[in-house]
């Protein structure tokens, strides 16, 4: 290093009087800088399970910044000025684009930055929103749609908007987001093409191993905190039969938990699968006296980064979200025996 230094130095003198040397040591620094390794990529998502989806498609130096921090609720979420300047800044943003996520889509329309809505993909898979047994919602009274607080009454979904259950979309948002990837970065471009191949073979791994262990399960039936998980649910053919809060924002009434007992009573349900953002007691007076057994599912991954030795990480990655979830629904279910 020492030697560089000196000739560097001798250069950088003789430059200021020789306009030949000025010119020479111009150029060879111009030719260094454009020798430096590219810029790296601002990538900016909603909620944390959209960074599970994408992470493996990038460098090390690219950055991921998650709007939604471990442990809150989209619910009635709001965006602080710390998260506007990194909006402004960001190069990708991916959202789900539907209700969960609407907190972002008027900053979304002032920036600058490529910008991929999960809803928006052609080939996603989208389900209608659940209305019939004891999913039970009448969609003329505000209180009854699963259109949680962040909802759009102008513009009403007529799907279920938990679009990242589903393994098959995920699918979806990883190979489109690999093409952006390729045009951001297409000196990359071979290197982002294979990550995509072996990303989306660890996946479809994961998803057989998540089907073989369901299988067991497939009959039981079970309630949930809110209706999140139906994509889950369809995929792998489970039997969720409705859920304890209509609106994710709105505790059950007394009346609405009197009426589940009863059909829980009649109905045979195995388990109750509270939310780690919700209080447990409704849950536990709801299962009291019953065979229900109660469990827990998150839809945002959160339970894993709780116990993770990097607090720091504000996802896991995509395979082991749905292995997660897998697992909370086999210890669950398989314990109970009806
Ligand atoms: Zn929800």
């Amino acid at each position: 290093m020492k030697p560089l230094l000196k000739i560097a130095r001798v250069w950088l003198q003789r430059a200021v009087f020789s306009p030949i040397y000025f010119f020479v040591f111009a150029s060879s620094l111009f030719g260094f800088l454009l020798a430096a390794p590219v810029q790296a990529l601002q990538i900016t998502v909603t909620v944390p399970p959209l960074a599970g989806m994408i992470a493996p498609l990038l460098d090390q130096e690219d950055h991921i910044e998650v709007l939604l921090k471990p442990g809150v609720s989209p619910h009635g979420f709001q965006l602080k000025p710390s998260q506007l300047a990194v909006l402004q800044k960001t190069d990708l943003l991916l959202s789900v684009g539907t209700p969960v996520d609407a907190w972002v889509t008027k900053f979304a329309a002032r920036i600058q930055a490529k910008q991929l809505r999960l809803a928006d993909l052609t080939a996603v898979e989208k389900l209608p929103m659940r209305i019939g047994g004891i999913w039970e919602k009448s969609l003329g009274d505000k209180h009854a749609g699963h259109d949680h607080e962040h909802d759009d009454h102008s513009n009403p979904l007529s799907f279920d908007g938990h679009l990242w259950m589903s393994m098959s979309n995920a699918r979806q948002l990883i190979m489109q987001t690999a093409q952006v990837l390729r045009v951001l970065k297409p000196h990359k471009a071979q290197q982002i093409a294979l990550a995509q191949e072996q990303w989306l073979a660890q996946l479809q791994a994961q998803d057989e191993q998540n089907r073989a262990r369901l299988q067991a399960v497939q009959d039981k039936a079970f309630l949930v905190l809110h209706d999140a998980f139906q994509y889950f649910e369809h995929q792998y053919g489970l039997n969720g039969v409705g859920s304890v809060r209509l609106n994710p924002d709105v505790p059950p009434s007394l009346k609405r938990i009197a009426e589940l007992r009863e059909r829980m009573i009649a109905g045979k349900v195995a388990c109750i699968f509270q939310e780690p953002q919700f209080p447990s007691k409704p849950l536990q007076r709801l299962a009291a006296g019953t065979s229900a057994k109660l469990g827990i599912l998150d839809p945002m991954g959160t339970l894993y980064i709780k116990q993770s030795a990097e607090p720091q990480e504000a996802y896991m990655l995509y395979d082991q979200f749905s292995e997660q979830l897998t697992a909370a629904f086999v210890a669950c279910l398989g314990a109970a025996h009806e």
